[in-house]
């Protein structure tokens, strides 16, 4: 396993997944690289291979054990890890619960809006407090009114109808901070406020990477209608298992080919590359 630190500049990748190893473990010829960051160590090695012609960085989200809860997985290192080693452009898939009865388990719905319920979860780099290594970040107030790349967006939102996949093109994911489920009421509560689905990890992976200035699209999956939207017993987690495995090969087809038509990292022409002009941000971005 080779080492690198977050200081080495190297393009190894340009295209990073977060998600489970369900993701990239079939491919050929994956590398496995551990990568250290000013804010510690992040969920697990980046997992590099080749998807359509481009080099992607796989991170398993919590870890490829999956023993990080929601709200103990190190954002700030994933994020940072990845952008040390060249990507510019994240997919972030993830399990979230239906807030609408029509959102039933295996829709696809990429969101152009999130909620932030999270507690405690660090969720910026430009706090003001120095880095390990003495540098000081500035204070920064980051534009967030879109959350997620226009472009990734579009693309993700194409790769699914590719597939024929009627992905729902838009709506807002509310993320709270787990590792529990919602109540019967705070999921009501939530569909009330015309929110799409929830989930757990969404947040701060969108904020973060809009920090690094890199473009980040969320897919979200539903594996199940949320405590408020359903009549039975609450969210199981062996149903969210269930359902998130059954659907793993056609979220695989649709994220590679949003991988291969995502542009060129030199192309990137939208809000996300640009997050922070005019601030000095007191850092260089790894
Ligand atoms: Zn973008």
């Amino acid at each position: 396993m080779a080492e690198t630190s977050s200081s080495t500049y190297a393009e190894m990748a340009e295209i990073g997944v977060i998600g489970g190893s369900g993701f990239y473990s079939f491919l050929d010829n994956v590398t496995e690289i551990t990568v250290k960051t000013p804010y510690g160590a992040p969920s697990d090695s980046l997992f590099l291979g080749e998807v359509a012609g481009r080099k992607v960085a796989f991170l398993p989200r919590h870890g490829r054990k999956h023993h990080l809860p929601p709200h103990r997985i190190n954002y700030r290192a994933n994020l940072w890890a990845l952008r040390s080693v060249g990507v510019r452009q994240i997919l972030g898939p993830c399990a979230v619960g239906g807030l609408r009865p029509e959102y039933g388990p295996g829709t696809l719905l990429v969101p152009d809006q999130l909620v932030d319920r999270t507690k405690g979860r660090a969720q910026t780099y430009f706090d003001g407090e120095a880095l390990p290594d003495g540098r000081v970040p500035n204070v920064v107030h980051t534009t967030f009114a879109d959350p997620y790349c226009p472009t990734g967006r579009q693309i993700a939102v194409a790769a699914a109808r590719g597939r024929g996949w009627e992905p729902v093109d838009g709506g807002t994911l509310c993320v709270i901070e787990g590792p529990r489920f919602s109540t019967r009421a705070e999921s009501r509560w939530h569909a009330a406020q015309g929110w799409s689905v929830v989930g757990m990890t969404g947040h701060p992976e969108a904020v973060l990477a809009r920090e690094l200035e890199l473009c980040y699209t969320s897919l979200t999956l539903v594996t199940d209608l949320d405590a408020g939207a359903e009549t039975g017993e609450g969210v199981s987690h062996a149903e969210v298992l269930r359902v998130f495995g059954e659907n793993l090969e056609r979220l695989r087809d649709v994220l590679f080919d949003a991988v291969g038509a995502l542009p060129a990292t030199e192309a990137r022409d939208c809000l996300c590359a640009h997050g922070h002009d005019g601030w000095d941000l007191g850092i260089e971005l790894p």
